[in-house]
């Protein structure tokens, strides 16, 4: 794993994003921003989940003028959505809005100006965001990588030419090798945070495969400042996706380890895939870090167990349990998940 690319901070309601920071995971509402209580509850659940900002539409006066409300009964930073439009833009900045996300594709330049000017003046940060899917107004889109790239640049320089900089830039591509070689070379051209991801990556698992093999060679090379997995999904899932993506890249320390068996035909027990599941959701639900090993019988149990602070193996129908290298308890099927749970908020009250 490389050193983070050094990047520029830039300030975002009460966070900083890039420097040195830690990736800062994000998500979107998947329902229109003026519905504000359905929009607040997103955001919360999200956010306790570890959303570290989220963003949201700004499709009309509505929309803009509903982010008073929505940062009233919410605590992290909102970015606001807006394509095509000045006006939304200076409405939703006046309403509190934390960060603005335009596209310069979609976005005419006397516009842009006044959104800098605005955003200059409420310390507001803009994220130039362009997607290979973008088009201009004249139905134009710009596929290649270096068109992407160099458009993304150019649009810097545009907003440095103001003297804005409080900037964060995304170029995104629904593939994760494009996306990929785009972030590659913008991150040798520019000391902007980056926030990346693999735009419009589909649902559940093919979603979640495509995010992650555009994410993790990206993290494993230092580029990216903040990632969101963009799933046909729960908003809440897209986070659970970002968190899992950077534990298991050494980059979200405080999460659960969970190591657990495919099964097969030696499988001493009838429930370990039901078992494994209801104790993931505890451990991620409540934040529990702790390394668990869940195994269908002692051929490689007993090592995986030894390697975690809890662990499980199956024998006979029942489940030896270990925790610190040791056997503590041999408990029927019916009882484990009950016994599981005491053992883990035993050590999750030791390790606090
Ligand atoms: S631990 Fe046992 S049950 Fe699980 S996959 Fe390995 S051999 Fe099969």
């Amino acid at each position: 794993m490389k050193l983070r690319e050094k990047t520029k901070p830039v300030k975002i309601g009460n966070l900083s994003l890039g420097g040195n920071n830690t990736v800062l995971i994000q998500s979107m509402c998947d329902v229109k921003t003026s519905n504000i209580d359905e929009v607040i509850k997103e955001i919360n659940a999200c956010a306790k989940a570890g959303a570290a900002l989220m963003r949201v539409s700004i499709l009309d006066k509505e929309d803009a003028i509903a982010i008073k409300k929505i940062k009233e009964k919410t605590s992290i930073p909102l970015v606001g959505d807006i394509h095509f439009s000045d006006e939304l833009a200076l409405l939703a900045i006046e309403n509190g809005i934390d960060k603005i996300r335009i596209n310069p594709i979609n976005t005419p330049k006397n516009k842009l100006i006044s959104i800098i000017e605005k955003a200059k003046k409420h310390n507001v940060a803009i994220r130039i965001g362009l997607n290979e899917g973008s088009t201009t107004p004249e139905g134009k889109n710009i596929t290649s990588i270096k068109g992407l790239v160099d458009l993304a640049l150019k649009s810097v320089s545009f907003f440095e030419s103001y003297k804005f900089y409080n900037i964060v830039i995304s170029v995104k591509s629904s593939s994760p090798l494009k996306t990929i070689k785009i972030y590659e070379k913008l991150a040798k051209k520019t000391k902007y945070p980056l926030h990346i991801g693999v735009t419009e990556s589909g649902f559940d698992d093919i979603g979640i495969i495509r995010s992650t093999i555009g994410l993790s060679k990206l993290l494993m090379d230092g580029i990216g400042n903040t990632i969101r997995v963009s799933l046909t999904k729960d908003p809440l899932l897209e986070v659970i996706t970002a968190k899992r993506i950077l534990h298991d890249l050494n980059l979200y320390p405080n999460y659960p380890t969970i190591i657990s068996c495919p099964t097969c035909g030696r499988c001493e027990v009838d429930n370990l895939k039901e078992i494994a599941q209801n104790i993931t959701k505890y451990l991620e639900n409540n934040n529990i870090n702790i390394k668990i090993a869940i195994m269908g019988c002692i051929v490689n149990g007993i090592g995986e167990s030894k390697n975690a602070d809890i662990g499980i193996a199956g024998a006979n129908k029942k489940f030896i349990i270990f925790k610190n290298k040791k056997i503590i308890k041999t408990v029927e099927e019916n009882y484990l998940y009950d016994e599981l749970i005491k053992e883990i908020n035993k050590l999750s009250i030791l390790n606090k």
